[in-house]
């Protein structure tokens, strides 16, 4: 026997330490409560993934906590793991997460055998694993602002069952749309994101280009003009010494709004082929993950929501 399996609160715990190192499920009959006491974050995550994506609601529905003693030790890896998980408890005392394990465990027993009639790769079966989750956990689908996601957010927990980030984005969306537009979610909005036409990555770089060559390289002046005499021209021409002179009038330019003002900018296209000069320049996208330039209006506008189940969605957990 591997697992060191203990008894805390008239509860059987098993401390998974070597079975995060060996990658391997234990067997989920033998304890209520699952907790992970392995100090590196990225076995822990793949771990975690691992009971995710089973197909087996014994594991995959499983109440497993972190130890707050070790947060400290997955640092910035913390809050995912939590997402991932039922969160963090202190010294092994989970006395008053009780009431929450046992409802848990209860749902658990009496659905055990309704996943076998699923076609385990079909939207049903994954919708049904979303569905049975957020019902035993009474909690509702944030996404988590996350930097290391395709677009800058994710919903974590949805998102591990696929191995692919392209995949985790899309089919998680749709899985959540779907759920939405059959009634067994509502949503709330949350935020706004532009994404890359060609990938859906968040992480573009904005920048103003020529519009003549697409040259993003561009040295920018700003303009003055000298009322008296209506010239309009850079600034660099205007400095004599410590003070501004009209280079067309030789005028002295003392006050900013009496005598001149500031009337813009003028970009200078640096391309020594191009030397193009305009005021008005366009914005330019360019995508950091797939490199693909793109002007803002192509960039594909989504929405983020929040979900959370519905009466029907309730109803269809528990007839299901
Ligand atoms: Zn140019
Ligand atoms: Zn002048
Ligand atoms: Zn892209």
């Amino acid at each position: 026997m591997l697992d060191n399996i203990i008894e805390i609160h008239g509860k059987k715990v098993v401390l998974l330490e070597h079975a995060i190192t060996n990658n391997l499920l234990p067997d989920p009959s033998l304890a209520d409560v699952w907790v992970i006491n392995h100090n590196d974050p990225k076995l822990v995550k793949r771990f975690l993934y691992k009971i995710i994506r089973s197909e087996d609601i014994r594991i995959n529905l499983k109440p497993i906590f972190l130890q707050k003693e070790l947060k400290k030790v997955y640092s910035l890896s913390s809050d995912l793991l939590k997402s991932l998980s039922d969160g963090y408890i202190k010294w092994l005392n989970f006395i008053d997460k009780i009431p929450y394990i046992e409802t848990i465990n209860n749902f658990i027993e009496k659905n055990q055998y309704k996943y076998d009639d699923f076609d385990k790769t079909s939207d049903e079966f994954y919708t049904f694993k979303i569905l049975n989750y957020y019902y035993t956990r009474k909690k509702n689908i944030v996404p988590n602002i996350n930097r290391k996601s395709l677009t800058g957010y994710s919903y974590t927990r949805i998102e591990a069952f696929f191995e692919n980030k392209n995949d985790a984005y899309t089919k998680s969306r749709m899985l959540l749309r779907e759920a939405f537009l059959g009634g067994s979610l509502a949503r709330n909005y949350v935020d706004t994101s532009h994404l890359c036409k060609n990938c859906h990555s968040g992480f573009l770089n904005f920048r103003e280009v020529c519009p003549k060559c697409t040259n993003h390289n561009l040295k920018v002046r700003n303009l003055i003009h000298h009322f008296r005499c209506a010239y309009v021209g850079i600034d660099k021409d205007f400095v004599l010494k410590d003070k501004l002179a009209c280079p067309k009038c030789s005028s002295e330019l003392k006050n900013l709004g009496v005598d001149y003002d500031k009337p813009g900018k003028i970009f200078l296209c640096k391309n020594k082929k191009c030397n193009h000069e305009f005021q008005d320049a366009p914005v330019g996208v360019h995508c950091v993950d797939c490199k693909t330039e793109q002007s803002p209006d192509e960039l594909i506008v989504k929405k983020i929501y929040a979900y959370e189940l519905t009466n029907l969605g309730y109803q269809q957990v528990i007839e299901q």
